[in-house]
């Protein structure tokens, strides 16, 4: 056992010293918790203490006030102000440094993408349309199906992000492949035909757009599945 942790084990020693049940051993440890979290449990009479891992360094001082309104609450007893404010001050730095990795955790999911859903494979259905339809010229962007089951929405290409996004309610076994594909295939044309700008208005769907769209193959059997669906689509999201 480190210095340290025996040194913190002796402030939950002296903690117990006012109780009638002084427990007949501690096992004070550092447990990586996501956050500021610490735990103190009572088990046959053994105390088994869990201090947040992102509070090693703080100083003994802070630990000794731990202790005590970890004790306190423990025994249901009033914690002691001094503690609370000893150790409130001192925590005050780790809770900033947690601040700043909560955000990095944040944004580190918004950009985690999943093209595999649980039934189309997205990155699948690109490579295909890319070679029956474009030569394979389109460069792969980003696919990425959804986090909510959007039924208003089917498809978006950000073109910023280099990004394509298709509604995770098409992600099922009663929506036709050809319907997920003519929506990929849609998004793929914003690729080809970049929004106009004329005269002060954008236009994201021109003639050339629609005309290239109509050669999709299923194209009359997806707009009408779609025009069909679209309800029940509005259901499976609003159950979810
Ligand atoms: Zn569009």
């Amino acid at each position: 056992m480190s210095k340290t942790l025996e040194q913190i084990k002796k402030f939950y020693e002296e903690a117990f010293e006012t109780s009638s049940k002084a427990p007949s051993q501690i096992d004070v440890r550092f447990y990586p918790y996501i956050g500021i979290n610490h735990t103190i449990r009572l088990r046959d009479g053994r105390i088994f203490v869990r201090l947040a891992e992102l509070c090693r360094d703080l100083p003994l001082e802070a630990q000794r006030a731990l202790a005590l309104i970890l004790v306190a609450k423990l025994l249901r007893k009033k914690v002691s102000p001094q503690a609370l404010q000893i150790y409130r001050e001192s925590i005050k730095g780790v809770e900033l440094r947690e601040r700043v990795t909560a955000n990095k955790r944040a944004r580190g999911r918004k950009i985690i993408t999943t093209a595999k859903g649980d039934f189309y494979d997205l990155g699948e259905i690109f490579g295909h349309l890319n070679q029956i339809y474009f030569d394979g010229k389109i460069p792969q962007p980003t696919l990425s199906w959804s986090t909510k089951k959007t039924f208003r929405i089917l498809g978006h290409h950000a073109a910023a992000f280099d990004t394509i996004v298709v509604s995770r309610s098409l992600d099922g076994a009663r929506v036709p492949k050809y319907v997920v594909e003519f929506v990929v295939f849609h998004e793929m044309l914003h690729i080809v035909h970049p929004t106009v700008h004329r005269s002060g208005r954008r236009y994201n769907h021109t003639s050339a757009f629609r005309r290239d769209e109509r050669k999709f193959a299923y194209f009359d059997e997806a707009e009408n599945w779609i025009e069909q669906n679209v309800k029940n689509l509005k259901r499976s999201a609003k159950r979810k």
